[in-house]
C-alpha cells in the first residue's frame, strides 16, 4: 500500500482504503493537496482527463508518481478496480489482453478489450455508495470513499447493511464521476453540503430480498479470486448443473432460452430482471452464457444470474467447476 507521505514527484498520495477505487483516492488527492481542477488532477496523474471510475488505464503513468515499490499496478488491479469482477469469464488471452491496456493505453481500451459495450449492459456514470457505511465511516474517522463492490452493475443495495444506495444528492444532482469537480461520498454532499437522507423504500420485499441477493453475489465475485484458464471450464459447469435440475432449454446452443424457464425468472423476480433490462420481451432476455460464442459477449451479469439460481455462492461454483480460487 502507498504510504502516508511519499517522495518523487508527489510529495503526498492517500494511502488507498479496502476496496476502494483507485479514483477514490485520486478524488481525496484532489481535495486534500491539488489546488487544481479535476481535470488538471486526472491529466497530471495520468497523462489524460479521461479516468474511467472503476476500469482506469495509463496506470504505469500514475505508478510514475509514486515511489517504486508503494504498490504495484497488480495491486490496484486486484484491490481497487473492479477488473477481478470480469476476469474469470473472459479466458487467459483477454486476461492479458486487459491488463496490458489497463498498464498502457487509456480507459477506453480496456473497456473495449472486456466487451463491455457488446453486451448489452448499459454503461453506469454514477457513482453509489451507502449512508450507513458512510456514517460508520465518520464515527471511526475514516475519510469517505467510493467502494468498488458498491458500483458494479445490478448492485443498489449494500452487500453489508442492505441499506439502498445512494447515487445522488438530492440538491445538487447525481454523483457523475466525469464531473470536473470529482465527488466523494459522506454524510453530507462534498459540493454543497446538503446532508444525505436515506432513500425511502419503495420494493416490494420480494424484490428488496432479489437486489440483496445480486449485490451478495457481485461482491462475492469482486474478492473471490475465481480464475479459471478458459470460459469453456465455467460453462461445462453451467451445463452439467443445467442437466442436473432439468432446467427448460432448446434451441441450437444448449440452454440458449434458459432465461425461459419460469424457474429462473422467479429466482430473481420480474423487479430486477426489468431493472437490468432483461425483463421479457427484451432479447438479453435470452441469452444465457452456456456456450462460448464468438460473436457474443457476455457480461458478468449474465453469468451472475444463471450462477445465482445454479449455485447460489461463488464458492459453489468453484468446487463445481473443479478450480482453485486464489
Ligand atoms: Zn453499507
Ligand atoms: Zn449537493
Amino acid at each position: 500500500m502507498c504510504p502516508s507521505n511519499v517522495g518523487t514527484s508527489l510529495s503526498y498520495f492517500p494511502t488507498l482504503l479496502k476496496d476502494e477505487l483507485l479514483y477514490s483516492a485520486v478524488a481525496r488527492y484532489k481535495r486534500q493537496v491539488a489546488h487544481i481542477d479535476g481535470e488538471k488532477t486526472k491529466r497530471r496523474l495520468f497523462g489524460t482527463s479521461t479516468l474511467p471510475a472503476t476500469l482506469p488505464g495509463n496506470l504505469t503513468h500514475f505508478l510514475g508518481h509514486l515511489p517504486r515499490g508503494a504498490i504495484s499496478t497488480e495491486e490496484i488491479i486486484e484491490r481497487h478496480t473492479i477488473f477481478p469482477y470480469f476476469a474469470p469469464f473472459i479466458g487467459a488471452a483477454a486476461v492479458a489482453r486487459t491488463l496490458s491496456a489497463m498498464r498502457e493505453r487509456d480507459g477506453l481500451a480496456v473497456k473495449v478489450s472486456l466487451g463491455i459495450a457488446r453486451s448489452g449492459i448499459k454503461p453506469d456514470y454514477y457513482l453509489r455508495f451507502c449512508l450507513d457505511c458512510a456514517h460508520e465511516q465518520h464515527r471511526s474517522t475514516t475519510p469517505a470513499y467510493w467502494n468498488r463492490a458498491h458500483q458494479l452493475p445490478g448492485v443498489w443495495r449494500c452487500p453489508l447493511h442492505a441499506s439502498p444506495l445512494i447515487d445522488r444528492c438530492a440538491n445538487c444532482g447525481p454523483f457523475d464521476y466525469r464531473q470536473a469537480a470529482m465527488p466523494l461520498p459522506g454524510i453530507k454532499c462534498d459540493k454543497c453540503g446538503h446532508q444525505h437522507a436515506r432513500p425511502a423504500e419503495t420494493l416490494s420485499s420480494s424484490a428488496r430480498t432479489a437486489e440483496k441477493r445480486f449485490a451478495d453475489l457481485s461482491s462475492e465475485l469482486l474478492t473471490s479470486g475465481l480464475r479459471v484458464a478458459e470460459p469453456s471450464v465455467l460453462t461445462g459447469g453451467y451445463a452439467r448443473a443445467i442437466a442436473a435440475v432439468r432446467l427448460k432449454a432448446k434451441g441450437p446452443a444448449l440452454a440458449g432460452k434458459a432465461f425461459i424457464d419460469p424457474r429462473v425468472q422467479a429466482y430473481w423476480g420480474p423487479e430486477l430482471l426489468e431493472r437490468l433490462g432483461m425483463s421479457s420481451g427484451n432479447r438479453f432476455s435470452l441469452r444465457v452464457p452456456i456456450v462460448p460464442d464468438v460473436n457474443t459477449s457476455y457480461h458478468p451479469v449474465h453469468h451472475l444470474l444463471l450462477i445465482g439460481f445454479l449455485f447460489r455462492s461463488i464458492d459453489e461454483l468453484a468446487i463445481h467447476v473443479g478450480s482453485a480460487t486464489q
